[in-house]
């Protein structure tokens, strides 16, 4: 029997005209992550893509697990191709879903006929499956409420698709769709689901990560570059630049009231992504953080931050607590990851009593006391060393 990939797009569907050039990112998303995967066709219709082996090497189920993880797919299902006959069409459908259905206590079959010359209509199509499943399988029930089963029978152009129950897609907006943005990217638990959910709108992501050697370890880096796997695999590619922080770390120790180390650190690291993110033709900053989550973080904290960036800084997890980041960052798989102890940039000078209400004139001002600020800045910006991140 033959089988295909079927999905829906749901979102997409609100785009009016847009929604072509959408479903033909969407696609071309696709098609990236099943490289290396067989030949596959691809047909768009109705709010419906189907993902075809052509050749005889297609390895549908890697295929399967790797579109659950694309953006802008709100249901994924396999389904079996048959012959629009009516006969044709029952005996599949009892043949293809014969391991959920011998099992299941109640079923409904759902019928839908976008070819309108096919002789049955959908409720005539939903009895003529009813009635052979019922006969097929002894002791089953219809329950149109609630069943345990659902047997899907979609009648379309050439042919017609049987599937049971539909799984949940990745949701939200095929990437590229909503522009590029630059993650500032830590090991901890909080940035790499800011830069999830950003990459769920659409938003190609580019990252940036600040290393403060000798004080943070080629390990700390690793697990970074870890983490950034988990979340390209639903945001396709990412270009990560590293960026060797040290020298301003050490500057802002030995000049600025130790108070203000976190922030100013905050402002310097804006300072510098702005200045990657617009080389690389990104529109927004994404950071991970939470108001009030710690001490940088206050609504004036962040006043003070946020006047240092070039580009609008996106924080989508700013109205969100520790369990409810911590969900997503396990749904994502990356919160293992995360929580392995090592030192990030921001915990080597932390000081012991930070101010939680600067003003950005004072901050401003600590800023200034940095000898020799734009020639390390300069320099930072000038280290980011690039590494391309993909997984699937
Ligand atoms: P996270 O879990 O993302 O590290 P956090 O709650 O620990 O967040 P901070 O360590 O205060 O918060 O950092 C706030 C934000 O600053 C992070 O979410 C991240 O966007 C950015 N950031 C912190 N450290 C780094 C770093 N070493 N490189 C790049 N960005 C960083
Ligand atoms: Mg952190």
């Amino acid at each position: 029997m033959k089988e295909i990939i079927l999905l829906k797009d749901g979102e997409l569907a609100l785009k009016g005209l847009n929604r072509s050039t959408f479903e033909d990112i969407l696609i071309k998303n696709i098609r990236e992550k099943l490289v290396g995967l067989g030949e596959f066709r691809f047909v768009k219709s109705q709010s419906t893509v189907t993902v075809e082996p052509v050749s005889d090497d297609a390895d549908l189920d890697e295929a399967f697990s790797r579109i659950q993880k694309v953006f802008g797919v709100v249901g994924v299902s396999r389904a079996c191709v048959c012959e629009k006959e009516i006969g044709e069409i029952t005996r599949c459908a009892c043949e293809y879903l014969k391991d959920e259905l011998m099992f299941a206590k109640t079923f409904k079959v759902k019928a839908k006929r976008s070819d309108k010359s096919f002789p049955y209509n959908s409720p005539a199509i939903c009895d003529e499956v009813g009635g052979a499943v019922l006969s097929a399988f002894r002791g089953i029930k219809v329950d149109v409420h609630e069943p345990e089963v659902t047997v899907n029978v979609e009648v379309r152009d050439r042919y017609a698709y049987i599937h049971g129950t539909q799984l949940p897609g990745a949701g939200g907006m095929p990437t590229g769709t909503g522009g590029r943005a630059c993650v500032l990217i830590s090991g901890g638990i909080d940035s790499p689901v800011a830069a999830y959910m950003m990459a769920k709108r659409g938003v190609k992501l580019t990252a940036v990560h600040f290393a403060s050697p000798p004080y943070t370890s080629a390990l700390a880096e690793q697990k970074v570059h870890r983490l950034l796997e988990k979340v390209a695999a639903y945001a396709g590619r990412v270009n990560l630049f590293t960026v060797h922080f040290t020298e301003l770390q050490e500057a802002i120790r030995d000049d600025c009231p130790e108070e203000m180390f976190t922030v100013t650190m905050r402002r310097l690291m804006m300072q510098v992504a702005s200045r990657i993110a617009e080389w690389q033709g990104c529109d927004a900053l994404i950071t991970g953080e939470s108001l009030g989550q710690v001490a940088s973080q206050t609504i004036h904290a962040l006043k003070c931050t946020d006047e240092c960036a070039s580009l609008p800084v996106f924080r989508p997890c700013i109205g969100m607590d520790k369990n409810e980041i911590v969900i997503v960052s396990r749904k994502i798989d990356a919160f293992d990851i995360s929580i392995e102890p090592y030192e990030d940039c921001c915990t080597v000078f932390t000081p012991r009593h930070p101010r939680t209400r600067p003003t950005p004139e004072y901050a401003r001002e600590v800023e200034a006391m940095i000898r020799d600020k734009d020639r390390l800045i300069d320099e930072a910006v000038k280290s980011a060393k690039l590494k391309i991140i993909e997984a699937y």
